[in-house]
């Protein structure tokens, strides 16, 4: 493996991974291309000096945040076309990955500069690894949308693509530890509540934590907790369990409409309804159910 220096750096663009907690997690490579770039881009350049005076590193920044990234990608793009070598960084992890980095990238390929990721520390794919739950295939969708009403969609969107999928994956979610609870609450009425989850919080720090078991049981014991401190990766096996076994173990809830409706000649509303009571479940949570049935069978 060679080293780099500042006489092997190539003029370009380097993605360099920071560390999300554990500032041992930087790599050896990241350090030198750190040290020997001629600047470093930051989504926040007080938060980058830490790290730099930490390893007593000089190399001057500059910041490019989601609010300067495109006007910056073109200064950047055309330093590089000069010969200069820049370095991104974001606050923790991969750069690009729900982070600034991704204008700058498509604009460097597209003025044909070299773009070199220099891997490391990512949140999503460290929880994933130890999460317990599959890891052939998976799903990353980074933050769900802040408003309610657009997070439950988004959810009941996935719970109907869930049941079509051919092999088990696990979706990789970023969340805030102010809203975990909702979204819990959210993902138990949309997905069920034995959908099983994991919570990493806090990786690679000192209170590095892993919970692991149904939604329904993890959201009892963080809503038992006076405060939900750190951040957080959400991961959640999909196809959710009661998408297969309790379907083979009763009519789908298209057929049971089906039946009350030739049984009693009320109209689908009011069918719902009596299903709904004789289930014991929401009206909506069955109509829930009824569109993804629908969906599957488009
Ligand atoms: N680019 C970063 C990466 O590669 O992981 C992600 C940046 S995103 C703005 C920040 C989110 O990543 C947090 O809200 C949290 O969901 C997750 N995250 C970052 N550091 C974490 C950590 N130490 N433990 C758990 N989750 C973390």
């Amino acid at each position: 493996m060679s080293g780099e220096d500042s006489t092997s750096l190539v003029p370009g663009l380097y993605l360099v991974a920071t560390p999300l907690g554990n500032l041992g997690d930087i790599t050896l490579r990241a350090l030198e291309v750190l040290r020997n770039a001629d600047r470093i881009a930051c989504e926040d350049t007080r938060q980058t000096q830490k790290l730099l005076n930490h390893f007593q590193i000089a190399t001057p920044t500059l910041s490019c945040h989601e609010h300067n990234e495109r006007q910056r990608a073109a200064e950047l793009v055309q330093a590089i076309q000069s010969g200069a070598r820049i370095a991104v960084v974001s606050d923790a992890g991969m750069p690009g990955i729900s982070d600034p980095g991704n204008i700058l990238v498509s604009q460097a390929i597209a003025a044909g500069v070299p773009v070199i990721p220099i891997p490391g520390p990512n949140a999503a794919l460290a929880a994933l690894v130890a999460s317990g739950l599959p890891t052939a295939e998976f799903h990353f969708l980074g933050f769900l949308p802040e408003r309610a009403g657009a997070r439950r969609s988004r959810l009941e969107e996935l719970a109907a693509a869930a049941v079509q999928l051919q092999s088990p994956q696990t979706i990789l979610i970023y969340e805030a530890p102010h809203r975990i609870l909702e979204t819990l609450a959210d993902l138990e009425s949309t997905w069920g509540p034995e959908t099983r989850i994991t919570i990493a919080r806090e990786l690679t720090k000192l209170h590095e934590e892993f919970l692991r078991g149904t939604v329904a049981d993890l959201r009892r014991e963080l809503a038992a907790r006076e405060r939900i401190r750190g951040e957080l990766v959400l991961l959640v096996e999909s196809p959710p369990p009661a998408a297969t076994p309790r379907q083979s173990a009763e009519p789908g809830v298209s057929a049971r409409l089906a039946h009350i409706q030739s049984q009693s000649g009320v109209d689908e509303k009011e069918a719902l309804k009596r299903l709904a009571r004789e289930r014991g479940q929401s009206k909506s949570d069955v109509y829930r159910e009824l569109q993804r049935e629908r969906a599957r069978r488009r």
